[in-house]
């Protein structure tokens, strides 16, 4: 019986890296792995990009409407059935579409794999995000450290270098001058007191 993961960990703790070797492997042994990316998530455009500096296109890019199940049902039918399905970014998802994952895993029984973010730039979590943690067979959590060395759990913004704790709860990497920084719970809030002195 296929299974439903769901991979989640801080930025930079390696989900693209860790999903690109996994695809790699299916690919490897003659199988057919799918690799999904929300199509909000502008950054690599079309690819899914790791740090390290691998890169592939991802097989398809997800909108906010589109049914999963169906569009994987459309693959199997011209392709035929896929061996696993990687999703990139999945916070990005809504959470309809984290249950489509699900019953692609249960019903069609094809094994999902997600990687993505628990939580937002304020610790809230992703709709499609909390959604995976209640529904996912497998929850494994990828760690990164803080730049304190403790385990980092979020992930901060920064807009023009400077820490922001308002504002909208999606703005991509590297655009409109926002980057995240991620940080262990006590670094997190002394930079979050930080900002509310000055
Ligand atoms: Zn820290």
């Amino acid at each position: 019986m296929a299974k439903l993961y769901f991979k989640y960990g801080a930025m930079n703790s390696g989900k693209s890296t860790i999903l690109l070797q996994s695809a790699y492997n299916y690919t490897e042994r003659g199988m057919r792995p799918v690799i999904l990316k929300p199509f909000i998530d502008t950054k690599g455009g079309e690819y899914i990009v790791s740090r390290l500096g691998v890169k592939q296109k991802a097989d398809r890019l997800i909108k906010s409407d589109d049914d999963i199940r169906r569009i994987l049902a459309r693959d199997t039918r011209a392709n035929g059935k896929a061996d696993c399905v990687f999703v990139d970014e999945c916070q990005f998802l809504t959470p309809r579409q984290a249950e489509q994952l699900f019953w692609i895993a249960v019903e069609d029984d094809i094994p999902v794999i997600c990687f993505g973010l628990r939580t937002d730039f304020l610790t809230n979590g992703f709709p499609a995000s909390s959604r995976l943690l209640e529904l996912a067979h497998s929850l494994q959590e990828l760690k990164t450290i803080c730049r304190c060395g403790k385990k980092a759990m979020f992930n901060a913004r920064k807009i023009n270098g400077k820490f922001v704790f308002s504002g909208r709860q999606v703005a991509i990497d590297n655009e409109n001058n926002v980057e995240y920084e991620s940080l262990c719970p006590q670094c997190y809030i002394q930079e979050k007191n930080n900002a509310a002195l000055t």
